[in-house]
């Protein structure tokens, strides 16, 4: 089979990767993809938005399978738009893919459908809002509506900052039409975690469990951020745990978008926190995250090419999903000075180490080839470095041993990715 996947960061080096293991991919291109996909893809140059090209390109190619790995392209609705070319293709619907792309859409599914979730309001008028706040209790958390590169929640202590919250999200559309409309949510405390599942527009199949590390410094210190790594499996993320989501929360969000009329097909991100009153959503996504594919996918046993089109044929109630019982862990290398500003173009060192056989693999989220050939440092988070170990001890010593296999100028890593366990 001739395989396109649509992105350019780390999740989609790992989709990449774990496709090119399936013996029915005969040639992979990806679009845009980066230095690391080039290892094992064909890059070609098309933005993840260019849907008419990106359309072109799969019928000039032959392209039998097109995985979209991105939000912004499932929330603008590419999946409709390669289907209505009879083209096959893997992910949401736009219809289904509001999911993530409508927090207020998703805040409603949930309370019609008694998914247990955070008690919340929505409003489209900031007097609304701001009237809210007035006998509000706090801390509360405010949400832009729509997609926002991870930056459209505010966690407000006093009303003076939930004030202001509102005033950037809705008057000063700090986040684009993002805040045309606002969640503003009761705070939970506890753990989160992270499960991806498959989804067949029926049922759904749940892979192994993450958690994520978002704030830029060890100890969870500084700003957050795309993800500074993770591991997996979470030992928060007991059967107990477990079999209450898949009763209260996996099925029925997979039931309700179908009753919808939104049947749902792909993968379903589920942020949940560990409250004290039982786990409930933090948020949806409609894709896989990053870096969490980038610990899940190498536990992964089975064939990706199978179980993805088990998910377009509605026929995933035949695939049985396995995972290696040994634990990932990803330490995510970024450029000195992410989230806020860092240089790029630094030559990255000692990629050569990774040749994938040795239980630690190397995925590229911002690099590129500079005119000379060689593999530069091209954004924020440079590369995610995963390890297997028998548990997440041996997997997080692994991990950091392999850190220090590659090096680049202004090379910044959290030194303590995984240390939740030592507390477990
Ligand atoms: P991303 O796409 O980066 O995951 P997002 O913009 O979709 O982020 P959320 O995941 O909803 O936003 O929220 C981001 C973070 O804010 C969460 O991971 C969590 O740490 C915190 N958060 C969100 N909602 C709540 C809440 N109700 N109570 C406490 N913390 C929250």
């Amino acid at each position: 089979m001739k395989i396109l996947i649509v992105g350019s960061g780390g999740r989609e080096h790992a989709i990449a990767w774990k496709v090119a293991q399936s013996p029915k991919a005969e040639k992979i291109y990806c679009a845009p993809g980066n230095a690391g996909i080039a290892g094992i893809a064909e890059c070609v140059n098309i933005g993840a938005m260019e849907f008419d090209r990106l359309v072109s390109f799969a019928k000039e190619n032959e392209i039998d399978l097109t995985i979209v790995g991105m939000d912004d392209p499932l929330v603008g609705g590419i999946v409709d738009v390669f289907e209505a070319e009879g083209l096959r293709v893997f992910g949401p619907r736009k219809n289904a893919a509001v999911l993530e792309g409508s927090k207020a859409f998703s805040k409603d599914l949930m309370k019609k459908y008694n998914i247990p979730t955070a008690a919340y309001e929505t409003f489209e008028e900031p007097e609304a809002a701001l009237q809210y706040l007035e006998h509000a209790e706090f801390p509360i958390v405010l949400k832009a509506d729509g997609l926002a590169l991870g930056k459209g929640v505010l966690i407000c202590s006093t009303l003076e900052e939930a004030r202001a919250g509102v005033k950037e999200i809705m008057l000063d559309k700090k986040f684009g039409t993002a805040g045309n409309q606002m969640v503003i949510e009761e705070f939970m405390t506890g753990r989160e975690v992270s499960v991806l599942s498959f989804v067949d527009g029926k049922i759904v199949k749940t892979m192994a469990s993450a958690q994520d590390h978002k704030r830029a410094k060890d100890g969870d210190q500084g700003l957050n951020t795309g993800g500074m790594g993770n591991f997996s499996p979470t030992p928060f993320y007991t059967r107990e745990v477990d079999e209450f989501c898949q009763k209260y929360i996996f099925q029925p969000t997979v039931d309700a978008m179908a009753a919808e009329g939104r049947p749902f097909k792909g993968v379903i991100f589920f942020g949940l926190m560990l409250t004290a009153s039982g786990p409930k959503v933090l948020e949806y996504n409609a894709r896989f995250g990053d870096p969490e594919a980038q610990v899940v996918l190498p536990r992964m046993k089975n064939d990706m090419i199978e179980v993805i089109e088990a998910c377009i044929d509605g026929t995933l109630d035949q695939v049985d999903l396995q995972f290696t019982d040994e634990a990932a862990v990803c330490v995510v290398l970024a450029s000195d000075g992410y989230p806020v500003s860092y240089e790029k173009g630094f030559p990255v060192r000692g990629l050569d180490h990774f040749t994938g056989k040795d239980g630690y693999y190397v995925f590229h989220a911002g690099t590129k080839f500079n005119e000379k050939g060689e593999i530069v440092t091209n954004g924020g988070r440079v590369l995610g470095v995963t390890a297997l170990g028998e548990d997440l001890k041996a997997a997080r010593a692994n991990a950091y041993r392999a850190v220090e296999l590659v090096d680049f100028d202004n090379k910044y890593f959290r030194h303590d990715i995984g240390k939740a366990i030592d507390e477990a």
